[in-house]
Protein backbone atom coordinates (compact mmCIF):
# COMPACT_ATOMS: atom_id res chain seq x y z
CA UNK A 1 0.00 0.00 0.00
CA UNK A 2 1.44 2.93 -0.97
CA UNK A 3 0.59 6.61 0.06
CA UNK A 4 1.04 10.20 -0.15
CA UNK A 5 1.02 10.76 3.39
CA UNK A 6 -0.41 8.53 6.56
CA UNK A 7 -1.96 10.66 9.55
CA UNK A 8 -2.06 9.12 13.02
CA UNK A 9 -4.76 9.88 15.06
CA UNK A 10 -8.27 10.34 15.01
CA UNK A 11 -9.09 13.63 17.25
CA UNK A 12 -10.00 16.81 15.72
CA UNK A 13 -6.59 17.65 13.98
CA UNK A 14 -5.50 14.03 12.68
CA UNK A 15 -9.25 14.15 10.82
CA UNK A 16 -9.00 17.55 10.23
CA UNK A 17 -5.39 17.29 8.40
CA UNK A 18 -6.87 13.99 6.36
CA UNK A 19 -9.74 15.81 5.02
CA UNK A 20 -7.71 19.09 4.28
CA UNK A 21 -4.72 16.66 2.36
CA UNK A 22 -7.59 14.92 0.23
CA UNK A 23 -9.09 18.14 -0.25
CA UNK A 24 -5.83 18.70 -2.19
CA UNK A 25 -5.49 15.82 -3.59
CA UNK A 26 -3.19 13.77 -1.83
CA UNK A 27 -3.61 10.40 -1.07
CA UNK A 28 -4.25 9.33 2.43
CA UNK A 29 -4.31 7.01 4.80
CA UNK A 30 -5.66 8.00 8.45
CA UNK A 31 -5.37 5.22 11.15
CA UNK A 32 -6.86 5.87 14.68
CA UNK A 33 -6.16 3.41 17.04
CA UNK A 34 -9.59 3.39 18.72
CA UNK A 35 -12.55 5.69 17.62
CA UNK A 36 -12.39 9.37 16.36
CA UNK A 37 -12.44 12.01 19.17
CA UNK A 38 -11.83 9.52 22.07
CA UNK A 39 -8.59 11.64 23.35
CA UNK A 40 -8.96 15.62 23.94
CA UNK A 41 -10.97 16.31 21.19
CA UNK A 42 -14.05 14.23 22.39
CA UNK A 43 -12.99 14.74 26.24
CA UNK A 44 -12.84 18.81 25.49
CA UNK A 45 -15.20 21.19 27.14
CA UNK A 46 -16.38 21.20 23.41
CA UNK A 47 -16.24 24.96 23.09
CA UNK A 48 -15.54 26.91 19.60
CA UNK A 49 -14.59 30.05 21.36
CA UNK A 50 -12.11 32.79 20.93
CA UNK A 51 -10.02 32.11 23.77
CA UNK A 52 -11.07 35.04 25.44
CA UNK A 53 -8.21 34.46 28.34
CA UNK A 54 -5.46 34.32 25.70
CA UNK A 55 -6.02 37.82 25.15
CA UNK A 56 -3.32 39.49 26.75
CA UNK A 57 -0.41 36.35 26.03
CA UNK A 58 -1.56 35.14 22.99
CA UNK A 59 -3.83 37.40 21.14
CA UNK A 60 -2.53 36.03 17.65
CA UNK A 61 -4.28 32.62 19.34
CA UNK A 62 -7.34 34.76 19.88
CA UNK A 63 -7.40 36.48 16.72
CA UNK A 64 -6.99 32.74 14.92
CA UNK A 65 -9.59 30.76 17.17
CA UNK A 66 -12.40 33.92 16.45
CA UNK A 67 -11.88 33.81 13.09
CA UNK A 68 -11.90 29.84 12.20
CA UNK A 69 -15.12 29.32 14.83
CA UNK A 70 -16.49 31.75 12.05
CA UNK A 71 -15.41 29.18 9.68
CA UNK A 72 -16.81 26.29 11.55
CA UNK A 73 -20.44 28.45 11.53
CA UNK A 74 -20.02 28.25 7.88
CA UNK A 75 -19.15 24.71 7.28
CA UNK A 76 -20.91 22.73 9.95
CA UNK A 77 -24.15 25.36 10.97
CA UNK A 78 -26.11 22.55 12.39
CA UNK A 79 -23.46 20.96 14.91
CA UNK A 80 -22.73 24.59 17.02
CA UNK A 81 -24.96 26.26 19.40
CA UNK A 82 -24.73 29.51 21.35
CA UNK A 83 -23.71 29.44 25.10
CA UNK A 84 -24.36 32.70 26.40
CA UNK A 85 -21.77 33.45 29.46
CA UNK A 86 -22.00 35.19 32.49
CA UNK A 87 -19.50 36.66 34.89
CA UNK A 88 -20.55 37.89 38.20
CA UNK A 89 -19.57 40.08 40.12
CA UNK A 90 -18.96 39.18 44.09
CA UNK A 91 -17.92 41.00 46.81
CA UNK A 92 -16.64 39.21 49.87
CA UNK A 93 -18.35 41.59 52.28
CA UNK A 94 -21.65 43.70 52.15
CA UNK A 95 -20.08 46.31 50.78
CA UNK A 96 -17.65 46.21 48.03
CA UNK A 97 -14.66 47.93 48.32
CA UNK A 98 -12.78 50.43 45.54
CA UNK A 99 -10.42 47.83 44.65
CA UNK A 100 -13.63 44.77 43.99
CA UNK A 101 -15.11 48.03 42.46
CA UNK A 102 -12.02 48.56 39.76
CA UNK A 103 -11.82 44.96 39.19
CA UNK A 104 -15.12 44.71 37.81
CA UNK A 105 -14.31 47.95 35.74
CA UNK A 106 -11.16 46.55 34.28
CA UNK A 107 -13.09 42.85 33.56
CA UNK A 108 -16.15 45.02 31.56
CA UNK A 109 -13.19 46.72 29.39
CA UNK A 110 -11.45 43.19 29.02
CA UNK A 111 -14.97 41.48 28.14
CA UNK A 112 -15.24 45.10 25.99
CA UNK A 113 -12.04 44.43 23.76
CA UNK A 114 -12.62 40.95 23.50
CA UNK A 115 -15.92 42.05 21.89
CA UNK A 116 -13.60 43.68 19.04
CA UNK A 117 -13.23 40.24 17.49
CA UNK A 118 -16.95 38.85 18.06
CA UNK A 119 -17.72 39.56 14.51
CA UNK A 120 -15.59 37.14 13.48
CA UNK A 121 -17.57 34.43 14.65
CA UNK A 122 -20.57 35.76 14.89
CA UNK A 123 -21.13 36.30 18.61
CA UNK A 124 -22.90 39.15 20.61
CA UNK A 125 -21.70 42.47 21.80
CA UNK A 126 -20.98 42.18 25.79
CA UNK A 127 -23.51 43.65 28.15
CA UNK A 128 -22.94 45.22 31.84
CA UNK A 129 -25.79 43.64 33.91
CA UNK A 130 -27.20 44.75 37.72
CA UNK A 131 -27.80 42.81 39.89
CA UNK A 132 -31.24 42.98 39.08
CA UNK A 133 -31.32 42.00 35.52
CA UNK A 134 -28.49 39.45 36.48
CA UNK A 135 -30.92 37.38 39.00
CA UNK A 136 -33.85 37.67 36.47
CA UNK A 137 -31.71 35.88 33.89
CA UNK A 138 -30.52 33.55 36.72
CA UNK A 139 -32.01 33.19 39.44
CA UNK A 140 -30.39 29.59 40.89
CA UNK A 141 -27.31 31.97 41.19
CA UNK A 142 -26.58 32.57 45.50
CA UNK A 143 -27.92 35.89 46.64
CA UNK A 144 -25.44 39.07 47.12
CA UNK A 145 -23.73 39.29 43.69
CA UNK A 146 -22.99 43.04 42.43
CA UNK A 147 -23.88 42.30 38.84
CA UNK A 148 -22.39 40.67 35.82
CA UNK A 149 -21.13 41.40 32.57
CA UNK A 150 -21.80 38.65 29.32
CA UNK A 151 -19.77 37.10 26.88
CA UNK A 152 -21.12 35.28 23.77
CA UNK A 153 -19.37 31.83 22.90
CA UNK A 154 -20.42 28.55 21.21
CA UNK A 155 -20.33 25.04 21.75
CA UNK A 156 -20.00 21.95 19.74
CA UNK A 157 -20.75 18.24 19.38
CA UNK A 158 -16.89 17.72 19.52
CA UNK A 159 -17.01 13.92 18.79
CA UNK A 160 -19.30 14.38 16.17
CA UNK A 161 -17.25 17.24 14.04
CA UNK A 162 -13.84 14.95 14.43
CA UNK A 163 -16.53 11.89 12.63
CA UNK A 164 -17.46 14.39 10.10
CA UNK A 165 -13.68 15.54 8.90
CA UNK A 166 -13.18 11.93 9.00
CA UNK A 167 -16.18 11.13 7.00
CA UNK A 168 -15.54 13.76 4.44
CA UNK A 169 -11.50 12.67 3.90
CA UNK A 170 -12.93 9.57 3.56
CA UNK A 171 -16.16 10.76 0.78
CA UNK A 172 -12.90 12.49 -0.93
CA UNK A 173 -10.50 9.30 -1.16
CA UNK A 174 -8.72 8.71 1.86
CA UNK A 175 -8.32 5.40 3.20
CA UNK A 176 -9.88 5.94 7.09
CA UNK A 177 -9.24 3.38 9.58
CA UNK A 178 -10.68 3.24 13.37
CA UNK A 179 -9.41 0.79 15.78
CA UNK A 180 -6.09 0.72 14.01
CA UNK A 181 -3.35 1.23 15.91
CA UNK A 182 -0.04 3.02 13.97
CA UNK A 183 3.24 0.18 16.24
CA UNK A 184 5.88 1.75 14.49
CA UNK A 185 7.54 4.61 12.05
CA UNK A 186 9.39 2.97 9.20
CA UNK A 187 12.67 4.65 8.25
CA UNK A 188 15.64 4.73 6.12
CA UNK A 189 18.41 6.99 4.73
CA UNK A 190 17.36 9.37 7.31
CA UNK A 191 14.05 9.70 6.53
CA UNK A 192 10.42 8.05 7.04
CA UNK A 193 9.21 5.33 4.40
CA UNK A 194 5.94 4.81 6.44
CA UNK A 195 4.13 3.06 9.32
CA UNK A 196 3.66 -0.72 10.94
CA UNK A 197 0.01 -1.22 12.19
CA UNK A 198 -2.45 -3.44 13.62
CA UNK A 199 -6.19 -3.92 13.74
CA UNK A 200 -6.59 -3.99 17.58
CA UNK A 201 -9.97 -5.42 16.79
CA UNK A 202 -9.09 -8.95 13.92
CA UNK A 203 -5.54 -8.37 15.21
CA UNK A 204 -4.38 -7.88 11.18
CA UNK A 205 -1.13 -6.63 11.01
CA UNK A 206 0.07 -4.43 7.93
CA UNK A 207 2.26 -2.14 6.47
CA UNK A 208 1.82 1.53 4.63
CA UNK A 209 4.59 3.47 2.35
CA UNK A 210 4.45 7.22 2.43
CA UNK A 211 7.32 9.83 2.16
CA UNK A 212 5.60 12.13 4.83
CA UNK A 213 3.90 10.84 7.97
CA UNK A 214 1.90 13.06 9.94
CA UNK A 215 1.95 12.62 14.08
CA UNK A 216 -1.65 13.74 15.55
CA UNK A 217 -1.32 11.49 18.12
CA UNK A 218 -1.98 14.03 20.61
CA UNK A 219 -0.84 13.59 24.52
CA UNK A 220 0.43 9.88 22.79
CA UNK A 221 2.86 11.82 20.53
CA UNK A 222 5.78 12.57 22.61
CA UNK A 223 6.33 8.74 23.36
CA UNK A 224 5.39 7.59 19.79
CA UNK A 225 8.16 10.16 18.22
CA UNK A 226 10.43 9.07 20.74
CA UNK A 227 10.55 5.64 19.31
CA UNK A 228 11.76 6.95 16.46
CA UNK A 229 14.60 8.82 17.77
CA UNK A 230 12.79 12.48 17.98
CA UNK A 231 12.32 14.31 21.04
CA UNK A 232 8.65 16.14 20.74
CA UNK A 233 8.11 18.35 23.73
CA UNK A 234 5.06 18.79 25.32
CA UNK A 235 3.62 19.22 28.73
CA UNK A 236 0.13 17.57 29.40
CA UNK A 237 -2.08 18.94 31.19
CA UNK A 238 -5.22 17.41 32.51
CA UNK A 239 -8.66 18.55 32.35
CA UNK A 240 -11.17 17.06 34.18
CA UNK A 241 -15.14 17.87 33.29
CA UNK A 242 -18.87 16.56 35.17
CA UNK A 243 -21.82 16.26 33.41
CA UNK A 244 -24.98 16.94 35.32
CA UNK A 245 -28.37 15.53 34.15
CA UNK A 246 -29.72 18.31 33.08
CA UNK A 247 -29.42 22.09 32.51
CA UNK A 248 -28.83 23.58 35.30
CA UNK A 249 -28.23 26.95 34.32
CA UNK A 250 -29.95 29.25 31.88
CA UNK A 251 -26.71 30.30 30.93
CA UNK A 252 -22.85 29.13 31.29
CA UNK A 253 -21.90 30.65 34.47
CA UNK A 254 -18.22 31.39 34.75
CA UNK A 255 -17.00 30.53 38.53
CA UNK A 256 -13.84 30.37 40.53
CA UNK A 257 -12.10 27.34 41.91
CA UNK A 258 -10.80 27.64 45.53
CA UNK A 259 -7.66 28.52 44.26
CA UNK A 260 -8.61 31.64 42.00
CA UNK A 261 -8.49 29.35 38.97
CA UNK A 262 -11.49 30.30 36.57
CA UNK A 263 -14.13 27.61 35.94
CA UNK A 264 -17.36 27.31 34.76
CA UNK A 265 -21.07 25.56 34.78
CA UNK A 266 -22.32 25.82 30.99
CA UNK A 267 -25.75 24.60 29.37
CA UNK A 268 -24.76 21.82 26.93
CA UNK A 269 -27.14 20.40 24.87
CA UNK A 270 -29.72 18.53 27.44
CA UNK A 271 -26.98 18.82 30.26
CA UNK A 272 -24.82 20.58 32.14
CA UNK A 273 -21.10 20.96 32.19
CA UNK A 274 -18.89 22.12 34.89
CA UNK A 275 -15.20 22.15 34.12
CA UNK A 276 -12.74 22.14 33.98
CA UNK A 277 -9.13 21.39 35.82
CA UNK A 278 -6.00 22.01 34.45
CA UNK A 279 -2.96 19.82 36.00
CA UNK A 280 0.50 18.40 34.66
CA UNK A 281 0.10 14.94 33.74
CA UNK A 282 3.17 12.61 33.94
CA UNK A 283 1.34 9.32 33.50
CA UNK A 284 0.69 6.99 30.39
CA UNK A 285 -2.25 8.61 28.50
CA UNK A 286 -4.07 5.17 28.31
CA UNK A 287 -4.81 5.31 32.03
CA UNK A 288 -6.41 8.61 32.63
CA UNK A 289 -8.63 8.53 35.49
CA UNK A 290 -11.28 11.13 37.58
CA UNK A 291 -10.51 11.01 41.02
CA UNK A 292 -12.93 11.63 43.74
CA UNK A 293 -10.28 14.95 44.97
CA UNK A 294 -11.41 16.80 41.53
CA UNK A 295 -14.81 15.88 41.81
CA UNK A 296 -15.19 17.97 44.95
CA UNK A 297 -12.49 20.59 43.86
CA UNK A 298 -14.91 21.26 40.61
CA UNK A 299 -18.24 20.80 42.36
CA UNK A 300 -16.56 23.35 45.47
CA UNK A 301 -15.88 25.98 43.00
CA UNK A 302 -19.37 25.11 41.06
CA UNK A 303 -21.10 25.90 44.42
CA UNK A 304 -19.93 29.66 45.17
CA UNK A 305 -22.04 30.71 42.56
CA UNK A 306 -24.83 28.23 42.09
CA UNK A 307 -25.33 26.26 45.82
CA UNK A 308 -28.30 23.67 44.51
CA UNK A 309 -25.22 21.88 42.20
CA UNK A 310 -24.55 20.44 45.16
CA UNK A 311 -28.02 18.47 44.90
CA UNK A 312 -27.84 17.67 41.31
CA UNK A 313 -27.25 14.14 40.00
CA UNK A 314 -23.73 13.79 38.34
CA UNK A 315 -23.70 11.46 35.18
CA UNK A 316 -20.28 11.28 34.14
CA UNK A 317 -17.26 12.34 35.10
CA UNK A 318 -14.69 12.63 32.35
CA UNK A 319 -11.07 13.96 31.32
CA UNK A 320 -8.77 14.09 28.49
CA UNK A 321 -5.01 15.60 28.24
CA UNK A 322 -4.66 19.16 27.11
CA UNK A 323 -1.17 18.75 24.56
CA UNK A 324 0.10 21.87 25.72
CA UNK A 325 3.71 23.36 24.03
CA UNK A 326 6.04 22.85 26.34
CA UNK A 327 7.53 25.66 28.97
CA UNK A 328 9.32 24.94 32.18
CA UNK A 329 8.10 27.53 35.05
CA UNK A 330 4.49 28.86 34.42
CA UNK A 331 1.32 27.30 36.26
CA UNK A 332 -0.45 25.00 33.95
CA UNK A 333 -3.55 27.83 33.24
CA UNK A 334 -0.79 30.14 32.37
CA UNK A 335 0.80 28.07 29.66
CA UNK A 336 0.14 29.11 25.84
CA UNK A 337 -2.23 27.80 23.85
CA UNK A 338 -0.11 27.96 20.84
CA UNK A 339 0.74 25.43 17.84
CA UNK A 340 3.76 24.26 16.91
CA UNK A 341 4.90 21.58 13.61
CA UNK A 342 8.00 19.33 14.94
CA UNK A 343 10.00 18.49 12.18
CA UNK A 344 11.76 14.73 12.43
CA UNK A 345 14.76 15.88 9.86
CA UNK A 346 17.11 16.70 12.96
CA UNK A 347 17.09 13.37 14.45
CA UNK A 348 16.74 10.82 10.97
CA UNK A 349 13.70 11.13 10.65
CA UNK A 350 12.78 13.40 7.59
CA UNK A 351 9.38 13.63 7.03
CA UNK A 352 7.95 12.60 10.41
CA UNK A 353 6.16 15.93 10.88
CA UNK A 354 4.49 16.06 15.07
CA UNK A 355 1.88 18.60 15.41
CA UNK A 356 1.79 19.90 19.34
CA UNK A 357 -0.61 22.41 20.88
CA UNK A 358 -3.17 24.23 19.57
CA UNK A 359 -6.97 24.59 19.91
CA UNK A 360 -10.35 22.43 18.82
CA UNK A 361 -11.30 26.36 18.12
CA UNK A 362 -9.14 26.63 15.38
CA UNK A 363 -8.37 22.90 14.55
CA UNK A 364 -8.99 23.84 10.46
CA UNK A 365 -6.41 26.91 10.64
CA UNK A 366 -4.33 24.17 12.44
CA UNK A 367 -4.92 21.55 9.64
CA UNK A 368 -4.61 24.05 7.10
CA UNK A 369 -1.43 24.96 8.09
CA UNK A 370 -0.05 21.49 8.22
CA UNK A 371 -1.09 20.46 4.72
CA UNK A 372 0.90 23.50 3.81
CA UNK A 373 3.79 21.97 4.89
CA UNK A 374 3.04 18.43 3.83
CA UNK A 375 2.54 19.58 0.05
CA UNK A 376 6.01 21.47 0.38
CA UNK A 377 7.31 18.17 2.08
CA UNK A 378 6.24 16.48 -1.39
CA UNK A 379 7.46 18.76 -3.13
CA UNK A 380 3.84 19.58 -4.88
CA UNK A 381 2.62 22.71 -6.44
CA UNK A 382 0.40 24.69 -4.10
CA UNK A 383 -3.33 23.69 -3.91
CA UNK A 384 -5.20 26.56 -2.25
CA UNK A 385 -7.49 25.51 0.73
CA UNK A 386 -11.20 25.00 0.63
CA UNK A 387 -11.57 23.74 4.11
CA UNK A 388 -13.27 27.05 4.83
CA UNK A 389 -15.51 27.13 2.31
CA UNK A 390 -17.03 23.21 1.81
CA UNK A 391 -19.84 22.33 4.09
CA UNK A 392 -18.71 19.15 6.40
CA UNK A 393 -21.26 15.97 5.61
CA UNK A 394 -24.54 17.28 6.40
CA UNK A 395 -23.50 21.04 6.68
CA UNK A 396 -25.10 22.34 3.35
CA UNK A 397 -28.37 22.95 4.73
CA UNK A 398 -29.94 22.89 8.05
CA UNK A 399 -33.76 22.16 7.62
CA UNK A 400 -36.65 23.23 9.66
CA UNK A 401 -37.15 20.35 12.54
CA UNK A 402 -41.27 21.29 12.74
CA UNK A 403 -41.45 20.69 9.01
CA UNK A 404 -39.75 17.05 9.04
CA UNK A 405 -42.18 16.74 11.78
CA UNK A 406 -44.93 17.41 9.81
CA UNK A 407 -43.66 15.31 6.65
CA UNK A 408 -42.62 12.14 8.91
CA UNK A 409 -44.16 10.39 11.92
CA UNK A 410 -41.50 11.87 14.72
CA UNK A 411 -41.99 14.21 17.48
CA UNK A 412 -40.66 17.78 16.62
CA UNK A 413 -37.94 17.71 19.68
CA UNK A 414 -36.96 14.22 18.36
CA UNK A 415 -36.54 16.19 14.83
CA UNK A 416 -34.48 18.55 16.21
CA UNK A 417 -32.18 16.56 18.08
CA UNK A 418 -31.51 14.51 14.72
CA UNK A 419 -30.86 18.16 12.51
CA UNK A 420 -28.15 19.11 15.27
CA UNK A 421 -26.47 15.68 14.82
CA UNK A 422 -27.12 15.42 10.82
CA UNK A 423 -27.78 18.18 9.51
CA UNK A 424 -29.69 17.91 5.90
CA UNK A 425 -28.74 14.52 6.15
CA UNK A 426 -31.60 14.24 8.94
CA UNK A 427 -33.64 13.51 6.08
CA UNK A 428 -31.69 10.60 4.78
CA UNK A 429 -32.23 8.96 8.26
CA UNK A 430 -36.13 10.06 8.06
CA UNK A 431 -36.28 8.18 4.62
CA UNK A 432 -35.78 4.90 6.44
CA UNK A 433 -38.92 4.88 7.91
CA UNK A 434 -40.79 4.41 4.70
CA UNK A 435 -39.12 1.18 4.48
CA UNK A 436 -39.32 0.22 7.70
CA UNK A 437 -41.69 1.81 10.26
CA UNK A 438 -40.78 0.21 13.25
CA UNK A 439 -37.61 2.19 13.07
CA UNK A 440 -39.15 5.38 14.35
CA UNK A 441 -39.15 4.14 17.61
CA UNK A 442 -36.63 6.87 20.01
CA UNK A 443 -34.82 4.86 21.16
CA UNK A 444 -33.70 7.26 24.23
CA UNK A 445 -35.62 9.64 26.07
CA UNK A 446 -32.89 12.03 27.20
CA UNK A 447 -31.02 12.02 23.88
CA UNK A 448 -33.91 11.56 21.41
CA UNK A 449 -32.03 8.92 19.28
CA UNK A 450 -34.09 7.10 16.88
CA UNK A 451 -33.73 3.68 15.54
CA UNK A 452 -33.19 4.74 12.06
CA UNK A 453 -30.42 6.95 13.70
CA UNK A 454 -28.46 3.77 14.73
CA UNK A 455 -29.13 2.26 12.01
CA UNK A 456 -28.11 4.61 9.55
CA UNK A 457 -25.47 5.48 11.72
CA UNK A 458 -23.74 2.15 11.68
CA UNK A 459 -24.24 1.48 7.78
CA UNK A 460 -22.59 5.34 6.90
CA UNK A 461 -20.44 6.28 9.88
CA UNK A 462 -17.64 3.81 9.97
CA UNK A 463 -19.22 2.04 13.22
CA UNK A 464 -17.28 -0.81 14.27
CA UNK A 465 -17.75 -0.96 17.98
CA UNK A 466 -21.17 -1.24 19.90
CA UNK A 467 -19.70 1.82 21.65
CA UNK A 468 -19.04 3.90 18.70
CA UNK A 469 -22.64 4.49 18.91
CA UNK A 470 -21.61 6.83 22.63
CA UNK A 471 -19.97 8.99 19.48
CA UNK A 472 -21.75 8.85 16.94
CA UNK A 473 -25.27 9.21 18.05
CA UNK A 474 -25.01 9.34 22.06
CA UNK A 475 -26.42 5.52 22.41
CA UNK A 476 -25.78 5.13 26.73
CA UNK A 477 -24.49 8.76 27.15
CA UNK A 478 -27.41 10.60 28.60
CA UNK A 479 -28.51 10.63 31.95
CA UNK A 480 -29.97 7.54 31.48
CA UNK A 481 -26.90 5.66 31.33
CA UNK A 482 -28.05 3.31 28.95
CA UNK A 483 -30.62 1.84 30.46
CA UNK A 484 -33.34 2.59 27.65
CA UNK A 485 -31.34 2.43 24.50
CA UNK A 486 -28.23 0.02 24.87
CA UNK A 487 -29.68 -3.18 24.68
CA UNK A 488 -32.08 -2.25 21.85
CA UNK A 489 -28.81 -0.52 20.33
CA UNK A 490 -27.23 -3.74 20.40
CA UNK A 491 -29.55 -5.71 18.81
CA UNK A 492 -29.45 -2.87 16.08
CA UNK A 493 -25.77 -2.80 15.34
CA UNK A 494 -25.64 -6.51 15.20
CA UNK A 495 -28.00 -7.34 12.81
CA UNK A 496 -26.27 -4.78 10.54
CA UNK A 497 -22.91 -5.80 11.16
CA UNK A 498 -23.44 -9.63 11.24
CA UNK A 499 -22.50 -10.18 15.22
CA UNK A 500 -23.83 -13.36 16.91
CA UNK A 501 -25.12 -13.49 20.20
CA UNK A 502 -22.22 -13.40 21.94
CA UNK A 503 -20.64 -10.76 20.41
CA UNK A 504 -23.84 -8.72 21.14
CA UNK A 505 -22.87 -9.71 24.87
CA UNK A 506 -19.57 -8.64 24.90
CA UNK A 507 -20.04 -5.27 22.74
CA UNK A 508 -23.09 -4.30 25.15
CA UNK A 509 -20.81 -5.10 28.79
CA UNK A 510 -18.22 -3.24 26.79
CA UNK A 511 -20.55 -0.36 26.18
CA UNK A 512 -21.60 -0.23 29.88
CA UNK A 513 -18.66 -0.43 31.01
CA UNK A 514 -17.69 2.04 29.40
CA UNK A 515 -20.29 4.43 31.34
CA UNK A 516 -19.64 2.70 34.73
CA UNK A 517 -15.76 4.58 34.38
CA UNK A 518 -17.15 7.49 34.41
CA UNK A 519 -19.64 7.29 37.32
CA UNK A 520 -17.20 5.52 39.73
CA UNK A 521 -15.28 8.42 40.92
CA UNK A 522 -18.66 10.21 41.60
CA UNK A 523 -20.48 7.59 42.98
CA UNK A 524 -20.15 6.83 47.15
CA UNK A 525 -23.10 5.59 49.59
CA UNK A 526 -26.67 5.29 48.23
CA UNK A 527 -25.32 6.41 44.89
CA UNK A 528 -22.92 3.74 44.78
CA UNK A 529 -25.78 1.26 45.68
CA UNK A 530 -27.60 2.04 43.20
CA UNK A 531 -25.03 1.81 40.78
CA UNK A 532 -24.71 -1.51 41.87
CA UNK A 533 -28.49 -2.44 41.24
CA UNK A 534 -28.21 -0.75 37.28
CA UNK A 535 -24.86 -3.04 37.14
CA UNK A 536 -26.94 -6.09 38.29
CA UNK A 537 -30.10 -5.15 36.62
CA UNK A 538 -27.87 -5.16 33.22
CA UNK A 539 -26.35 -8.20 33.98
CA UNK A 540 -22.77 -6.80 34.44
CA UNK A 541 -22.10 -7.31 37.75
CA UNK A 542 -20.39 -10.71 38.20
CA UNK A 543 -22.67 -12.89 41.16
CA UNK A 544 -19.93 -15.06 43.17
C1 LIG B 1 -10.11 19.28 29.39
C2 LIG B 1 -9.92 19.94 28.07
C3 LIG B 1 -10.76 20.98 27.67
C4 LIG B 1 -10.56 21.62 26.45
N1 LIG B 1 -11.47 22.54 26.04
C5 LIG B 1 -11.33 23.11 24.82
C6 LIG B 1 -12.34 23.98 24.34
O1 LIG B 1 -13.39 24.18 24.95
N2 LIG B 1 -12.12 24.60 23.15
C7 LIG B 1 -10.98 24.39 22.43
O2 LIG B 1 -10.84 25.03 21.40
N3 LIG B 1 -10.03 23.51 22.84
C8 LIG B 1 -10.19 22.86 24.01
N4 LIG B 1 -9.27 21.93 24.42
C9 LIG B 1 -8.11 21.64 23.57
C10 LIG B 1 -8.49 20.67 22.44
O3 LIG B 1 -9.34 19.67 22.91
C11 LIG B 1 -7.23 20.04 21.84
O4 LIG B 1 -6.37 21.05 21.40
C12 LIG B 1 -7.55 19.14 20.64
O5 LIG B 1 -8.69 18.37 20.85
C13 LIG B 1 -6.37 18.24 20.35
O6 LIG B 1 -6.75 17.38 19.30
P1 LIG B 1 -5.75 16.27 18.74
O7 LIG B 1 -6.39 15.68 17.55
O8 LIG B 1 -4.38 16.86 18.55
O9 LIG B 1 -5.58 15.22 19.93
P2 LIG B 1 -6.59 14.07 20.43
O10 LIG B 1 -7.99 14.48 20.32
O11 LIG B 1 -6.10 13.63 21.76
O12 LIG B 1 -6.40 12.90 19.36
C14 LIG B 1 -5.28 12.06 19.35
C15 LIG B 1 -5.77 10.70 18.84
O13 LIG B 1 -4.65 9.88 18.52
C16 LIG B 1 -5.03 8.53 18.77
N5 LIG B 1 -3.79 7.75 18.85
C17 LIG B 1 -2.89 7.76 19.85
N6 LIG B 1 -1.88 6.92 19.56
C18 LIG B 1 -2.14 6.38 18.34
C19 LIG B 1 -1.47 5.45 17.51
N7 LIG B 1 -0.29 4.90 17.85
N8 LIG B 1 -2.04 5.11 16.32
C20 LIG B 1 -3.23 5.65 15.94
N9 LIG B 1 -3.91 6.53 16.72
C21 LIG B 1 -3.37 6.90 17.89
C22 LIG B 1 -5.81 8.63 20.05
O14 LIG B 1 -6.64 7.50 20.24
C23 LIG B 1 -6.59 9.92 19.86
O15 LIG B 1 -7.88 9.71 19.32
C24 LIG B 1 -9.47 21.23 25.62
C25 LIG B 1 -8.65 20.17 26.00
C26 LIG B 1 -8.88 19.51 27.20
C27 LIG B 1 -8.04 18.32 27.57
Amino acid sequence: MGYDVVILGGGVNGAGVARDCAMRGLSVLLLEKADFGVGASGNSSGMIHGGIRYMLSDRKVTELACRDSGYIQRIAPHLLFRIPFLMPFASARAEATLRERAEWYATEVYVGTYDLYQPLKRGKPSTRLSPEELYALEPALRPGLAGAVTLDEWGIDAFRLCTLNALDARARGADVRTWTEAREVLRGDGRVRGVRFRDVLTGEEGQAEAPVVFNATGAWSPAFARRSGVPVPMRPGKGVHLTLDRRFSNYGVICSAVDGRQMFVMPHESESIVGTTDDDYYGDPDDLEVTHDEVEYLLEGAASLLPGVRRARITRAWCGLRTTVHAYGPNEDALSREHQLHDGAEHGAAGLLSLVGGKLASYRAQAEEATDRILELLDRRPVPCRTHEEPLPGGDEVPDPAALAREWPVAAPVAARLVFRHGSRAREILRLLADDPRLGLVLCRDEAILAAEVVWCVRNELVRRLQDLRRRCRVALGACAGVDCARIAAQLAGRELGWDEGRIRAELADLLDQGWRERRSVADGAQLAQEDRLRGATGLLEVP
